[in-house]
């Protein structure tokens, strides 16, 4: 058994003798927060129906509810913001971005949106028809949702071990290969529009997929005659992962293993919240003119015209220079090490985590932290609000009022997984930040006993997680 530290070294590639290394930025503007009394959150957390998600930002002290928007831009993107090429049409920061697109991640076509469920929703219009299956490595909430409003089914071919929080797989976003077969043989070719293919997968924890397991997946796919569409949100995380534990791949760039994932697919969906260090902004991708002659149709009805998309022409601009700076192997290095700093940490305090450490959070698992609690009072809820009761820190529910209910039924499901998710936001947070976290997971595992279940007593229709209300079972 090795120590955290040990391990630690061993990941980073660095001789067992100890040598600290540091973040590769320095810090020129600071942001104030505030540290708030046992009191001030009682109030806050009943006045947001114990949903951090309701939570005001104000009422947070270190906040780790997302990764999505919240990283900090460098000087390069913020001196880039100030050439926004403001045109309606034709902006210069659309072609700034389309050709960083196609240098770094090699899809031909580039369709922006405002954010990545816009690529989504114009992705599942365009090729998905009623009745369609839409397999995937694990849903995500977003994703799932616009693939089920246009119609389709997703259905999960993750490997099984994904469910499993204790397995040390090194590569839990695989797809099961024999699974995706049968799915294929059950409802044949033609009513499957593509595979959704999602790199780091998110709901698994943070967990990649390994360039093995793609290549087999293309092999499969091309042997059926079908496309894979790819969630590349956090596929310079994944590419990390691929570096340090893929026989093969270890000193490869982080670059030229994201431009080989890109490449085993026919296009992508983006969140450029993520991996890309912007506050907004997303693109859809794709090789297939067809499906680009669509898809730019449909973005002028529903995100802007084809060279803005919803975004503005400086936050395009910020996006060019972003993807670039997310392939740094500097950056994604410290990035992701900064995670897995925190998971030792709480991992050493004798706390359950899904393990391995995924590359944007620590997720914490609920089911085990409190098995007093029982599913139908969303213990993963209850988690996330005691430790923003305990400290100020917000994370968030990934459980069973993440996965909403089935569409046919009207049941609530219920993911194996039910995870508390402190996801880290890019060059935003210190170490110090991080042992304040971990230290208030141990001190809410030591009072464990006393946290209660909840009870929703408000259900929004769509993606409940975002604003449905709670109060003490
Ligand atoms: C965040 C995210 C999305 C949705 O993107 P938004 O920018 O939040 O609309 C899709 N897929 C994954 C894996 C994500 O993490």
């Amino acid at each position: 058994m090795q120590t955290p530290q040990a391990r630690y070294n061993f990941e980073f590639g660095m001789p067992a003798r100890k040598r600290s290394w540091a973040e590769p930025f320095k810090i020129k503007v600071v942001e104030p927060v505030r540290l708030t009394t046992p009191e001030q959150r009682r109030a806050a957390i009943a006045e947001a129906g114990y949903n951090t998600f309701l939570l005001r930002s104000e009422d947070v002290y270190i906040d780790l509810l997302t990764d999505s928007g919240t990283s900090a831009m460098s000087d390069w993107q913020w001196a880039g913001m100030m050439l926004g090429d403001e045109a309606y049409a034709g902006s210069r920061n659309f072609y700034h971005l389309e050709a960083a697109i196609q240098k770094h991640y090699g899809y031909r076509y580039v369709i922006p949106t405002h954010q990545g469920r816009g690529a989504e929703h114009i992705l599942s219009r365009a090729l998905i028809h009623p009745g369609d299956v839409i397999p995937g490595n694990m849903y995500f909430t977003t994703t799932r949702l616009h693939q089920e409003l246009a119609g389709g089914r997703f259905v999960d071919v993750i490997i099984p071990e994904a469910h499993d929080p204790e397995s040390p797989h090194p590569f839990k976003g695989n797809v099961d290969l024999e699974r995706l077969e049968e799915v294929i043989r059950e409802h044949g070719a033609s009513r499957i529009p593509y595979l959704s293919i999602a790199t780091s997968v998110n709901m698994a924890g943070g967990q990649p997929i390994s360039l093995g397991n793609l290549r087999a997946v293309r092999d499969l796919a091309d042997r059926h005659g079908i496309r894979i569409m790819h969630d590349a949100t956090r596929v310079a995380e994944n590419a990390y992962f691929i570096q340090q534990r893929e026989p093969g791949q270890e000193g490869r760039p982080i670059a030229e293993i994201v431009r080989e994932i890109c490449s085993l697919t026919d296009g992508c969906t983006m969140s450029a919240k993520k991996d890309a260090l912007v506050n907004i902004g997303g693109f859809l991708a794709v090789n297939d003119r067809e499906i680009y002659e669509e898809a730019r149709n449909l973005v002028v009805v529903y995100e802007g015209l084809h060279t803005y998309g919803g975004m503005s022409g400086r936050d395009m601009e910020a996006v060019a220079r972003g993807i670039e700076e997310s392939l740094h192997d500097d950056h994604i290095r410290a990035r992701v090490g900064q995670v897995l700093y925190l998971g030792y940490k709480i991992r050493a305090a004798g706390v359950p985590i899904v393990e391995p450490i995924g590359g944007h959070g620590v997720f914490l698992d609920a089911k085990r932290f409190l098995p007093h609690v029982p599913r139908e009072q969303y213990p993963a809820q209850a988690l996330a609000a005691a430790i923003y009761l305990d400290s100020g820190v917000r994370s968030m529910e990934r459980g069973t009022v993440s996965a909403g209910r089935n569409p046919q039924t009207g049941e609530e499901n219920r993911p194996k997984l039910e995870l508390v998710r402190l996801t880290i936001p890019r060059r935003v947070y210190t170490q110090a930040h991080m042992d304040v976290v971990a230290e208030s997971v141990e001190a809410v595992f030591g009072e464990r006993d006393n946290i209660r279940g909840l009870k929703m007593v408000y259900e929004p229709r769509y993606l409940r997680f975002f604003q449905a209300r709670f109060e003490p079972a």
